[in-house]
């Protein structure tokens, strides 16, 4: 599978690594939890982000141990605003795993790397390579381009007959004993010159390898399906007040944004007023019938699959609501503007909660 004497591709590649890599805070000292988290926090986020993110995290859960023994509140405030709290929520459940089956250290072993939640094939292959040295490829996005372009590869990503070549052709290439070095340059290739837009070419250490490049396809290559468009959903969240206090509410552990405290609300319905669908919505979550006041906000957010704008609106509850039921959420709070920074949240309801704190006027319609 892997070449014993370096292909040219190979050859090229490692010698323009040896001058062109990255400065990135994981790279100072590769260890296994930092490749780990890393890898974790790169997934979907572009690396200026996570530079931020990464240095925050690793000042607050150092090692491995340190992880394991701390709160899922402490984690997700550490993580807020990098997005895809899943992988906050399964980098934790991962850490107390490798406490309890490994002793506190990453296995070096993939199929072991597979077990643990929220790592999946590339990632185990990023870990393995980088952290203990086996010679696999990570095919990440960077990766598929690449080769995609180096050998003009016509049929569409994600079919399973392109992602075979491509990953064919990756392991053809990987030199033996330095598939760390290999995917870690091809990964800064990807994001350096062979850019998803407009590669440099005329920078490229493989320009006289590259088939697109001869054939003058770069910028057609990848080829993509065809994209479905992305829905977009009206949502209206409720700030209901209650003797200086506001309610949050903790949405439940599985699911997008899992563990995040928000204001309670949902989607509007077709037919429904906002306001009759934020009525709605908190009589099926809280059990309470609430009064709908002037609206605190818009909101417009997009998420990798579909778009939202929310509004918020001041609410009461009626005098004679009976107790709340946290139905649909796994917590409720009475909280006070000050107290808003120790409850972790998505972007959205970080914004309602600041300018909540700021005191600013409801906007008038
Ligand atoms: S020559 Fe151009 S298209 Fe080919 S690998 Fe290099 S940057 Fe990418």
């Amino acid at each position: 599978m892997t070449s014993p004497v370096p292909s040219a591709i190979a050859s090229l590649l490692l010698a323009w690594y040896a001058q062109e890599s990255r400065t990135l805070p994981w790279r100072d000292a590769p260890t296994p939890y930092a490749v780990w988290v890393s890898e974790i926090m790169l997934q979907q986020t572009r690396v200026e982000s996570v530079r931020p993110y990464f240095r925050r995290w690793m000042e607050r859960f150092p090692t491995i141990a340190h992880l394991a023994e701390a709160s899922q509140e402490a984690v997700l405030s550490t993580w807020e605003g990098l997005g895809y709290y899943a992988r906050a929520r399964n980098l934790h459940r991962a850490a107390r795993l490798v406490m309890e089956r490994h002793g506190g250290r990453l296995p070096d072993d993939f199929r072991a790397l597979r077990e643990l939640p929220g790592i999946g094939a590339y990632t185990a292959a990023a870990i393995a390579s980088i952290a203990f040295g086996h010679d696999v490829v990570a095919m990440d996005a960077n990766l598929r381009r690449v080769f995609a372009r180096l050998f003009d590869v016509e049929t569409p990503l994600g079919q399973a007959e392109t992602e075979k070549r491509l990953r064919s052709l990756a392991e053809t290439h990987l030199p033996a004993g330095r598939a760390g070095d290999y995917n870690q340059a091809l990964m800064d290739l990807g994001a350096l010159v062979c850019t998803p837009k407009s590669p440099r070419c005329e920078t490229c250490p493989l320009r006289g390898l590259c088939l697109a490049q001869a054939n003058g396809t770069q910028t057609q290559r990848p080829t993509r399906k065809a994209k479905n468009r992305i829905p977009h959903y009206d949502v209206s969240a409720a700030v209901i007040r209650r003797n200086g206090h506001i309610l949050l509410a903790r949405r439940p552990e599985n699911g997008m944004l899992g563990g995040l405290w928000e204001f309670p609300g949902g989607k509007v319905q077709p037919g429904e007023t906002w306001q009759a669908a934020l009525q709605r919505e908190i009589r099926e979550e809280l059990a309470v019938e609430i009064t709908v006041g002037p609206r605190v906000g818009t909101y417009r957010h997009a998420f990798t699959h579909f778009r939202i704008t929310l509004q918020a609106y001041e609410c009461r509850l009626r005098p004679d609501s009976p107790p709340l039921q946290a139905l649909e959420h796994s917590a409720l709070a009475w909280v006070t503007p000050a107290e808003f920074e120790a409850y972790p949240m998505g972007k959205v309801d970080r914004r309602i909660a600041r300018r909540l704190q700021k005191g600013e006027p409801c906007v008038s319609d």
